[in-house]
C-alpha cells in the first residue's frame, strides 16, 4: 500500500489546483471508472469536482480506476481503492459518485465497486456503505445496464443536479431510505432504480416497469441547465440596455465547464479545456450526442474569454470543447480574443458544413498540420438517410479549403453497417476517400509537400433514444467483411492511411448500450473474468442478440425509456421512418414555442438557471 499512497503523492505535486478539505461534513468520493489519464481530460469530470468543492460543507476527492502498475500493487497488498487527494479507502466516504460518459466503462464501473469492498448490488448495501451514485452522459443514454449496482442515477445536466443532491443527502442525513424517497419524488433528475418493477414479456422483452413507491415518477425526466427563455430575464434587460441589470445577470454564477485542476500528466494535459456550447443542432440521425443536448445552448463568448485569460499564464494552448464549435453566434469574437491572447487553439471536432474560413486560419496559425471531420459515409443517398446534409461534391470542396491553408493531413470518421447500406454505397466510401487524397495531392504541389488521409472506420452502433434506436446492428461477420473489404481497397490508395475499430468491438459496444438489466450480471461476470465478455455470455447465457442483432417493433417497450430525454417518441420514430426513404429534415431551429421534438416544451418548465444561453437568444447578446 505504501507504494499506491507514494505514487498517489508524486501524482499529486504534477498538478495545481485541487482541494482537499479536512473535516467537510460530507465526503464525496467522485469517481472516473477510468484511468487518471482518460479521467482528468474529461471536462463533466472536472466540472463535478469543482461543483461539490464549491459547497462550504462538502469535501469532494478523486477516485480513477488504477493503472496496470498500480493495479499489481492493490492487487499485492490487498489494499482497498484509495482517493487521490488523502489516499483515504473510499468504502469511508459518504458517497461514491461514479461519472461516467461511455457505457464502454460499466466494466470498470463494478470492477471500482469489488475494490472498493462496496457490495456491487444495491439492494445488498446497508446504512454503512456509501450512498452509490451515478451521473455523466451515459446515465441520460441508458443507465440500465448498471442500474442495479446503483442507489440513485442523476439524469440530465451536472450543474443543476449536483447542488439539488447534496442539499436533500443533508436533508435526510439520518434515514438513506428516506433519502431516497425524497430524491425519487423530485420528479425529474433522480433515477432510483430500486423503486421500480421491470416486468419482462415471454419473448424477454420488457413489458412495463412500475412505480413502487408513491410519489416516483412512471418516467424520470432530464434535468437541463439553461437560462429559461419565456423567462428571459437576461435577453429582456439587454434588450432594454439595462447593462446593469444584464451584467448582474450575466454574472451570475455562470457555469461553463473547463479545466479546473492542471494536470500536466493526463490525456491533452497541457491544455486548457473549456466547454464553448452543448448540443448540435442538425439531428444526424445515428447521433447520440446531437439528440441528447437539445435545445442546443452556448456559453456567452464574455465568459470564455475570461476563464481563459485566467488560466493563460499556465498554458498557451487552449481546447474549444463542442459539438458544433462554429454554431456559436460569436465565435469569431472567441476566435480573436484567444489569438489576442497568442493561445494556440484546438477544436474538440468540426462539422464539415460549418468550417470557417476564421476558424481555419486560427486552426493553421496554431501550428495544427491535422484536421479531423466526419463525412461518415460516402454516397450521397446514404448521407440522406443519416440526415447528415452534405454532398460528396461539397465535401471535397470544403476538404480543398483545408488542403489550400497547408493543412495536408485530414482524419475522417465513416461509419460502415448503416441502415439500408449497400455495396455500391462501400464502393462510394472508397472513391470519395480517393477524390479527398485527389484534391490533397494537388493542393501540396503549391507547398512542394503531400500529407496524409486518415480514414478512421467504425463500425455503425446504434444508439438509444435516438432515430436509429430501433434499429439491429449489422450481424458480426458481414461487418467485419465490410470493414475489411473497405480498409483492403482504401490502403492500396497512395498517401492513405486507414485506422479501424474492430467490428467485435462494435458488438461489445452495441450490448452495453442498448441492454436491460438483465445485462448486469453479464456485467459482473464479465469484470471477474477480466474483461471476457464472450466467456461472461457463455457463463450467465445472457442473450445479447434479443437486445442488439433484431429490429425492434415500435410497439415494445424500450429499457432506456424509463428515462424521458423531453423528445417524443413520435419525433424518433417520424425520423426513422424518413430515414427508410432517405429523407433529410431541418435541423433544430432552436427558436421559442417550437414544440417539435417535444424537448422545449417539456424540458424549459423544469429548466433551472444557469450560465448556458439557448443558441437562438445568443443571436441578440
Ligand atoms: S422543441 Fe424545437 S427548438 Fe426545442 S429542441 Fe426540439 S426541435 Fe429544437
Amino acid at each position: 500500500m505504501k507504494r499506491i499512497v507514494e505514487s498517489y503523492r508524486r501524482r499529486l505535486a504534477t498538478e495545481e489546483g485541487w482541494t482537499l478539505k479536512r473535516g467537510a461534513d460530507l465526503c464525496v468520493a467522485l469517481c472516473y471508472p477510468n484511468t487518471y489519464e482518460v479521467g482528468m481530460a474529461n471536462l463533466g469530470f472536472q466540472a463535478m469536482y469543482e461543483l461539490f468543492n464549491r459547497i462550504p460543507e462538502v469535501s469532494c476527492e478523486r477516485v480513477f480506476l488504477p493503472d496496470d502498475l498500480e493495479m499489481r500493487e492493490y492487487e499485492k497488498s490487498r489494499a482497498p481503492l484509495l482517493s487521490l487527494e488523502s489516499q483515504t479507502p473510499v468504502r469511508d466516504f459518504d458517497v461514491l459518485a461514479f461519472s461516467v460518459s461511455f457505457e464502454t466503462d460499466y466494466l470498470n464501473m463494478a470492477r471500482v465497486l469489488r475494490m472498493s469492498g462496496v457490495p456491487l448490488w444495491s439492494e445488498r448495501r446497508t446504512a454503512h456503505d456509501p450512498l452509490v451514485v451515478m451521473g455523466g452522459a451515459a446515465s441520460t443514454l441508458n443507465p440500465e445496464p448498471v442500474a442495479d449496482f446503483t442507489d440513485v442515477i442523476a439524469v440530465g445536466e451536472g450543474e443543476i443536479l449536483a447542488p439539488k443532491l447534496i442539499d436533500l443527502i443533508f436533508e435526510h442525513r439520518d434515514s438513506k431510505e428516506e433519502l431516497l424517497l425524497a430524491l425519487a419524488r423530485v420528479g425529474r433528475g433522480f433515477y432510483v432504480p430500486a423503486f421500480y418493477d421491470v416486468t419482462y414479456n415471454e419473448d424477454g422483452t420488457i413489458e412495463s416497469y412500475t412505480p413502487n413507491v408513491s410519489g416516483a415518477p412512471l418516467k424520470v425526466g432530464r434535468a437541463v441547465a439553461a437560462e429559461n427563455p419565456k423567462e428571459g430575464s437576461l435577453r429582456r434587460a439587454m434588450r432594454r440596455g439595462e447593462t446593469d441589470v444584464a451584467n448582474r445577470l450575466r454574472g451570475m454564477d455562470v457555469f461553463a465547464p473547463s479545466s479546473s485542476i492542471w494536470a500536466p500528466e493526463a490525456e491533452m494535459g497541457e491544455r486548457f479545456l473549456v466547454e464553448i456550447s452543448r448540443g448540435c443542432s442538425q439531428g444526424c440521425r445515428f447521433c447520440w450526442a446531437g439528440y441528447n443536448y437539445w435545445p442546443p445552448r452556448v456559453v456567452p463568448a464574455r465568459n470564455i474569454l475570461e476563464k481563459a485569460a485566467a488560466w493563460r499564464g499556465r498554458t498557451d494552448k487552449i481546447g474549444l470543447v463542442s459539438t458544433a464549435v462554429c454554431d456559436h453566434p460569436e465565435i469569431g469574437e472567441i476566435l480573436q480574443g484567444l489569438r489576442q491572447m497568442d493561445y494556440r487553439i484546438s477544436v474538440s471536432s468540426l462539422r464539415l458544413d460549418q468550417i470557417s474560413d476564421e476558424l481555419l486560419d486560427a486552426l493553421v496559425d496554431s501550428g495544427d498540420n491535422q484536421i479531423a471531420v466526419a463525412p461518415e459515409t460516402g454516397s450521397d443517398r446514404l448521407r440522406k438517410v443519416i440526415n447528415k446534409n452534405l454532398t460528396n461534391d461539397e465535401i471535397v470542396d470544403i476538404c480543398g479549403r483545408i488542403f489550400d491553408r497547408g493543412m495536408l493531413t485530414v482524419k475522417l470518421y465513416m461509419m460502415a453497417g448503416l441502415p439500408t447500406e449497400e455495396e455500391e454505397d462501400l464502393q462510394a466510401m472508397v472513391d470519395l476517400v480517393e477524390r479527398i487524397k485527389d484534391r490533397m495531392i494537388k493542393a501540396g504541389k503549391r507547398f512542394g509537400r503531400v500529407g496524409k488521409i486518415i480514414p478512421a472506420l467504425n463500425g455503425f452502433v446504434p444508439k438509444p433514444n435516438t432515430p436509429f434506436q430501433w434499429e439491429p446492428i449489422c450481424e458480426e461477420k458481414e461487418l467485419k467483411r465490410r470493414l475489411k473489404w473497405l480498409s483492403k481497397a482504401m490502403s492500396r490508395l497512395p498517401n492513405t492511411e486507414v485506422r479501424i475499430m474492430s467490428a467485435r468491438i462494435a458488438h461489445e459496444q452495441a450490448l452495453l448500450s442498448l441492454g436491460d438489466r438483465t445485462a448486469a450480471k453479464f456485467i459482473e461476470t464479465a469484470e471477474r473474468l477480466n474483461g471476457d465478455l464472450r466467456q461472461a455470455m457463455r457463463e450467465t447465457g445472457f442473450d445479447h442478440e434479443l437486445h442488439t442483432a433484431r429490429r425492434r417493433s415500435y410497439a415494445e417497450v424500450l429499457p432506456w425509456e424509463i428515462i424521458d430525454s423531453g423528445m417524443t417518441r413520435e419525433f424518433l420514430q417520424q425520423e426513422h421512418e424518413r430515414a427508410q426513404i432517405a429523407k433529410s429534415s431541418a435541423p433544430c431551429p432552436s427558436v421559442d414555442q417550437c414544440t417539435r421534438c417535444g424537448v422545449c416544451p417539456t424540458t424549459w418548465l423544469a429548466a433551472a438557471p444557469s450560465g448556458l444561453i439557448q443558441l437562438q437568444s445568443a443571436a441578440s447578446i
